[in-house]
């Protein structure tokens, strides 16, 4: 064991790239349950427990991060293969935002006691997270938010409300950004949390979003009380560890994977509406498989950067703006070569009697330039602070 977790079974990165696709691909047919490839929703964590455990065990869990904390280190390729082998195999994405963004966030903010107590019950899957900033007017502008901690001895207390976030029924713990200060510029007086969400005073509700599923939630804070010790970075600085959280977010938003996904529901599509024949279609198709490529090569360097502890500068923005982007225009491709099948709710089937979900990468793609922080904000930042264009 390191301090961290298990100790990786191998050397990755001293693997050529197709060895290390035989190990994973190999892993991931022989042991991920059939019954969960290729969902249509988010799944519960108690449907897919059993096989994040299974990655937690083998030291898994953490692809992205250095192995010094207990991650697998892997450089972008195999990062990417990693991705690749997940999403040809149909593999669901668990509430992930613990090894997505809290980890990353404690490795550069965090104290030594904060990486000793959260970051093992984020490998152990344990612990959970998600992510508590947008509030009821404060979104794009979030560093509005009216959610307040004050002061009580050695605590905060914590009173108002979040909205749109991502799976709170179903974790263990949120990220938290509460307002501590009023002085200054408003970003200024923000503090970053960690809060366990069983805290008495914290309520979660569902919302039923328009494909029928329960993935976001309200959630309500009344005089929450939580300790001086579980606060990210200093008083009043929380937005600094907002915005590395959000960084890491935008390389995970912006990696290939979902844009991957929709290519290959595409090629299904096709396949079972016999268009490969189709010049048409086939011009469309390279188009979106160049896009494709051409954000695997630049989401390698972004990836590269991170895996090293190079900082992430503003720049990343246009990695979620171009993976987005792409696989809503892969999903309007799905539909119209779906004809009449492409309004149609639910698995259908083919006529070699396969079932294909033609609205599944859709419903995945519509919410995609919103969450994350819009990709209209997206594009501000670059123009702002990559560009340096008037405002
Ligand atoms: C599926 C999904 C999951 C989400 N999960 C989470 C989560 O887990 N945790 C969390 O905290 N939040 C989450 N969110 C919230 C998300 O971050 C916000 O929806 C997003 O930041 C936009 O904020 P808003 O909805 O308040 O829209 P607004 O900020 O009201 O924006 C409305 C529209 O105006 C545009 N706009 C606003 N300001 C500008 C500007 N200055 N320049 C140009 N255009 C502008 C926006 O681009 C958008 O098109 C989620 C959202 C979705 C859709």
């Amino acid at each position: 064991m390191t301090d961290y977790g298990v100790r990786q079974e191998l050397e990755w990165n001293a693997l050529t790239d197709d060895e290390f696709r035989d190990i994973v691909r190999e892993e991931f047919e022989a042991n991920y349950p059939d019954e969960i490839r290729y969902p249509s929703r988010r799944l519960y964590w108690r449907e897919q427990s059993a096989w994040f455990q299974r990655m937690s065990e083998k030291g898994w869990i953490a692809p992205n991060w250095p192995a010094r904390y207990g991650g697998m280190g892997l450089a972008p390729s195999k990062l990417l293969i990693f991705f690749e082998e997940q999403e040809r195999w149909g593999i669901a994405r668990f509430q992930d935002q613990g090894v997505r963004m809290i980890g990353p966030a404690l490795f550069e903010h965090g104290t030594e006691d904060q990486q000793r107590r959260f970051l093992p019950g984020i490998l152990s899957c344990e612990h959970r997270y998600c992510q508590g900033y947008s509030e009821p007017g404060s979104g794009s502008d979030l560093s509005s938010l009216r959610t307040t901690a004050r002061r009580d001895g050695d605590e905060y207390v914590v009173n108002g409300s979040k909205i749109w976030t991502t799976m709170a029924h179903d974790v263990t713990h949120m990220m938290l950004l509460a307002r501590t200060g009023a002085d200054g510029r408003r970003q200024a007086g923000i503090s970053f949390f960690i809060v366990e969400l069983s805290t008495p005073g914290i309520t979660v509700r569902p919302i039923t979003d328009i494909a029928g599923h329960q993935e976001l939630c309200e959630v309500f804070l009344e005089d929450v009380r939580i300790p001086i010790r579980d606060r990210v970075g200093e008083e009043n600085h929380g937005w600094e560890v907002a915005n590395t959280v959000l960084r890491s977010e935008r390389i995970h938003i912006g990696s290939p994977q979902l844009p991957a996904y929709g290519l290959e529901s595409l090629g299904n599509v096709a396949t079972a509406c016999g268009l490969w024949d189709d010049r048409a279609f086939r011009a469309k198709y390279a188009e979106l498989l160049l896009d494709l490529e051409h954000l695997k090569d630049i989401y390698g360097e972004f990836a590269q950067a991170f895996v090293e502890g190079r900082p992430i500068g503003p720049d990343v923005s246009l990695l979620k703006i171009w993976s987005t982007d792409l696989i809503q225009r892969i999903a309007e491709v799905i539909r119209e070569s779906a004809g009449p099948a492409g309004a149609v709710v639910g698995r259908i089937q083919t006529d070699d009697r396969e079932t294909i979900d033609i609205l599944d990468v859709f419903y995945k793609a519509l919410p995609s330039t919103i969450y994350g922080g819009s990709n209209e904000i997206q594009r501000n930042i670059i123009s702002k602070r990559v560009l340096a264009l008037p405002t």
